[in-house]
């Protein structure tokens, strides 16, 4: 079952080109497997930040493979993917584990040389402690949400709190 800690991500930044590659490298991991939206490109779109671009450039030359993780079907994440050059698990059925193991299996990693970068705490961070892997969240690209996505988020930026609560009262103790 999980719990808490599956929420609790190991590592957080507002975008994903300030994710400090040094960081990533120091804790071992050799490949990032991004989300699609709202990580890497707003909601449904295909616009790609010129920011996302360099840090992009900045993992491949720091010896770190990218590779797209994403719960989306269909040909805009193979066809964004095939832009970057780079290789796709689509359907991923996050947070189940299944999409990111097979991304680390086709990489020949280990899940623990893998970092999951991603939005959301009920997706993505989770899938990436089920699978083993390092958990990276970012803020979302596009804060407009609607219907259940909002109704999760709320409820995301509740345990967030509820975590920092947590970390202050060990502090304290
Ligand atoms: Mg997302």
């Amino acid at each position: 079952m999980p719990t808490m800690g599956w929420l609790t991500p190991d590592m957080t930044a507002h975008r994903l080109w300030e994710i400090p590659l040094d960081a990533l490298k120091a804790r071992g991991i050799r490949a990032v497997l991004l989300d699609l939206d709202n990580t890497l490109v707003p909601w449904h779109t295909q616009s790609l930040d010129d920011r996302t671009r360099t840090w992009l450039e900045g993992v491949a030359d720091a010896g770190m493979t990218v590779l797209l993780v994403t719960n989306a079907t269909g040909e805009r994440a193979k066809e964004l993917a095939r832009t970057l050059g780079i290789r796709c698990v689509p359907q991923a059925g996050k947070p189940l584990p299944r999409g990111v193991l097979r991304a680390a299996r086709e990489l020949e990693l280990p899940p623990a040389a893998c970092a999951m970068v991603g939005d959301q705490l009920f997706t993505d961070v989770m899938a990436a402690h089920w699978a083993g892997c390092l958990a990276v969240l970012v803020d979302p690209l596009d804060p407009r949400e609607m219907g259940w996505t909002r109704f999760v988020r709320r409820l995301e930026r509740r345990l967030l709190r509820r975590d920092h609560r947590w970390e202050r009262k060990d502090g304290d103790a």
